[in-house]
């Protein structure tokens, strides 16, 4: 038998009654109805809601409320909608009852933050059940910032982003990142004074965490150059680009690296001391330290011509693209379910995690870039660019890319430039997640 979880707190229903004279139906004079006396109704629902606990299950939570019979009604219509075994700990149970009665009357299970599974005792029918998606609005997030050290700081430190959830923020310089990844490396070529401006529409939930958003329009200034990405949607089908004030995509047919926002511990190079063999061997990729199970992404579209282990790689997966491309990702701790042999990916898709398996010091991605059987350093190799906006779009592109452009030029650009003292040094960047580097 399980302990119940006390309630989290007991929230009211508001109740108004209102009340109207009844229309006469008689002609002639409109009859008067008097003044009614404000009445005061209590709530008519009683609510408690519980959070699931550790280990405990979503039967045991309702075990001291529900008669088994009623119990096994109740988990029968919840599964038309989710499954009860894999409800998380601390999911929220809101027990609904009538006001002073002891019979539950519905019972509501927050599923996800978007979803909430909504129960409701019908005296004919028994348990039934709704799936309720927990409403969104949309806003525009302005923000500008300059670089003191790296744009992590910049972005978590921002106060215009004051209560933006720090995974949010977090989500932010992905969004940045990617879109600016072919321009500069944030992890190599920032400057101190390098500023920034965005304007980023968002989906938010009531508590203020955000669904799902996208860039609309970003400008970074990296050493005096400016560059900008702006977001057009050709097809108007969701899946737009970006592109710099011309119109020319700022796309390239690779990714620059198959990580969001990682350092690099190890660059390609033709001859170096293993680590661990302690001999001198060409290392013909890039490792990028990061936590184990951090996502990978394929670097284009292409189809996987490897998937499983490869000897010192460990887990690896490879993927073949036209031109004659290749690219291997190594040491990973598991594949993305549903990517196998012949599977067909597109740029950014996940294809696994970061692990160590095979021949590895710690937690870490090898990637490799070869063509025509030859290895090449995917760091500088020449990446062909992806289509410029279509010239039958021009003129929907220029009225667009002149009203995001014009969002950005709200935003007051930060400043003035700070210029650092001689002889001081800028804050180091903070600790970079732990990881190995050889193979
Ligand atoms: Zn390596």
């Amino acid at each position: 038998m399980s302990v119940r979880n006390p309630p989290i707190h007991l929230s009211r229903v508001a109740a108004a009654v209102l009340a109207a004279g009844a229309l006469s139906a008689c002609w002639g004079e409109v009859p008067d109805a008097g003044r009614l006396e404000v009445v005061s109704v209590p709530p008519a629902e009683r609510v408690e809601i519980f959070s699931l606990g550790r280990g405990e299950t979503f039967g045991e939570l309702l075990y001291p409320t529900l008669t088994p019979n009623d119990q096994a009604a109740l988990l029968l219509a919840f599964q038309e909608h989710a499954s009860p075994r894999r409800m998380r700990q601390g999911t929220e149970v809101t027990i609904r009852y009538l006001k002073d009665h002891e019979e539950v009357r519905g019972i509501d299970v927050a599923i996800s933050p978007d979803e909430t599974v909504r129960l409701d005792r019908d005296a004919l029918l028994g348990w039934r059940s709704e799936l309720i998606n927990t409403p969104v609005y949309v806003d525009t997030l302005f923000a500008a910032g300059e670089i003191e050290t790296v744009l992590w700081n910049a972005v978590v430190d921002n106060p215009l982003l004051d209560g933006l959830p720090f995974e949010d923020r977090n989500r932010l310089i992905d969004h940045l990142d990617r879109v600016f990844q072919w321009q500069v490396d944030f992890s190599r070529q920032i400057r101190v004074g390098d500023t920034y401006r965005f304007a980023f529409e968002r989906e938010v939930r009531p508590d203020g965490s955000m669904r799902a958003g996208r860039l609309l329009a970003a400008e970074f200034v990296n050493s005096g150059t400016p560059y900008h990405a702006v977001y057009f949607d050709p097809n108007g089908d969701g899946r737009g680009s970006y592109f710099d004030l011309e119109g020319r995509s700022v796309r390239r047919a690779f990714l620059l690296k198959p990580l969001a926002y990682r350092r690099i511990s190890s660059r390609y190079s033709p001859g170096r001391r293993h680590p661990i063999l302690n001999t001198i061997r060409a290392h013909r990729g890039v490792d990028y330290a990061a936590d184990a199970g951090t996502e990978i992404m394929a670097t284009s579209d292409g189809v996987v011509i490897h998937r499983g282990p490869k000897g010192s790689f460990g887990n690896t997966v490879e993927i073949r693209h036209p031109n004659g491309f290749v690219t291997r990702y190594a040491h990973l701790r598991a594949f993305r379910t549903g990517v196998n042999l012949g599977t067909r990916v597109k740029q950014s898709d996940v294809i696994g995690y970061v692990g160590m398996t095979g021949l590895a010091s710690g937690p870490h991605l090898h990637y490799e870039m070869m063509r025509g059987g030859s290895h090449m350093d995917p760091l500088s190799v020449d990446l062909p660019a992806g289509d410029p906006v279509p010239s039958d779009d021009m003129q929907r592109w220029r009225a667009e890319m002149t009203g995001r452009v014009a969002l950005l030029e709200t935003i007051p650009r930060p400043g003035p430039v700070r210029t650092l003292l001689v002889g001081t040094e800028p804050d180091r960047a903070p600790a970079q997640p732990a990881g190995g580097s050889q193979e």
